[in-house]
């Protein structure tokens, strides 16, 4: 069978946005190349019929139902490799995040697979996929194809859209997988909620955001305070979102959100492109920052050449007082 498999996480009883993206994108590509489209699931009693069939929605003809441990990378390789090996699908594509990238780097040792992480964009060309994924610190983009099968495309977090097709349910398959020794050594013990799950920065009409320029995770606890005091919400660049400093949710740009505040305070934050696309239509920027050739001075209302670790302490100290 050719075609494409994807990996869909869920959790209480939902499949998560990233996965559904993958979905989406592994139906269209599969289209393009006159394939199948596939999803593997891995989990215990919610994935009721029901649910699996709903990846139908976003392209999936197929749904292999495998039970076991759910949100563990190892299962998941040994269900898609085995899937892969008796049904030969040629590509497997994963959406981005830590799953992704354990369960896609590890099926690509298992099959000794090419792998392609990072990919922002796939397209058919000569009836095989190639994938784009930027190098060098996001300053150039690299294409690359795939030598023999399956492929491996792991895409950056969110890069694929989730779009719904009205497709028909897809047609479930329960699949026996006897997981390998290693397979089995580690469980789950336990799931949190990710911080800042309740920031609504869509709404806020001030939003403090903070980037590399902040230095270290902590720099965080400053800006959620200056964000408290003005009553707005805290948002990040993908570079410390990507270091793990701040939630994803709260990210601005290309591939985070997209705000129109009545103030948009920007520390520490260069102004690269792909983040100004998600906060330029804001009323007022402004953007302290140490670097006077910074490019956000090109396009913010109101710029603060120093050191955001002076500026900001001087700021919280003037609203307390004001608010005293
Ligand atoms: P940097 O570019 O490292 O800038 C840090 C800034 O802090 C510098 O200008 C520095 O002068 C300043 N600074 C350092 N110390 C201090 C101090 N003490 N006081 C004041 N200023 C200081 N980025 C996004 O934000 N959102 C996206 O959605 C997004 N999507 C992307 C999609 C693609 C396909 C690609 C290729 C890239 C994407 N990026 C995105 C990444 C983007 O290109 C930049 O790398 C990122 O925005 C840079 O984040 P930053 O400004 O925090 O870090």
């Amino acid at each position: 069978m050719s075609g494409i498999l994807t990996y869909a996480l869920h959790y209480q009883g939902a499949f998560n946005k990233n996965s559904l993206g993958a979905v989406s994108e592994g139906a269209k590509l599969a289209a393009e190349l006159g394939g199948e489209a596939a999803a593997v699931v891995v989990g215990g009693d919610d994935l009721t019929d029901e649910l699996c069939a709903s990846l139908g929605r976003y392209g999936a003809s197929k749904v292999y139902r495998v039970r076991g441990p759910e949100g563990l990378a190892q299962p998941v390789v040994d269900a898609m490799a085995k899937v892969i090996q008796e049904h030969g699908y040629d590509y497997a594509l994963f959406g981005g995040g830590l799953l992704g990238f354990e369960v896609g780097a590890g099926l690509s040792a298992r099959l000794r697979a090419g792998v392609v992480m990072e990919v922002t964009e796939v397209k058919v060309q000569d009836g095989r996929l190639v994938a784009t994924r930027p190098v060098l610190q996001d300053s150039a983009l690299v294409d690359s194809g795939y030598v023999g099968s399956p492929g491996i495309v792991i895409g950056r977090l969110n890069a694929f859209d989730a779009v719904e097709r009205n497709g028909a349910a897809a047609q479930v398959i329960d699949v026996d997988v006897e997981f390998q020794p290693h397979s089995q050594k580690a469980r789950m013990v336990k799931r949190g909620e990710q911080r800042g799950a309740d920031i609504n920065i869509e709404d806020a009409e001030i939003i403090v955001a903070g980037g590399r320029g902040l230095g270290q995770p902590e720099g965080f606890k400053m800006l959620e305070e200056l964000a408290e005091l003005m009553g707005g919400a805290v948002a990040a660049t993908r570079a410390v979102v990507d270091a793990g400093w701040y939630p994803y949710s709260a990210q601005i740009g290309q591939t985070g959100k997209t705000v129109a505040p009545k103030l948009y305070l920007a520390a520490g934050i260069s102004g690269a492109i792909q983040h100004k696309v998600g906060m330029q239509n804001s009323e007022n920027i402004v953007a302290i920052n140490k670097d006077p050739n910074a490019p956000i001075f090109e396009f913010c209302d109101l710029g603060v050449v120093g050191d955001l670790h002076k500026i900001v302490p001087k700021l919280i100290e003037a609203l307390r007082a004001r608010r005293n």
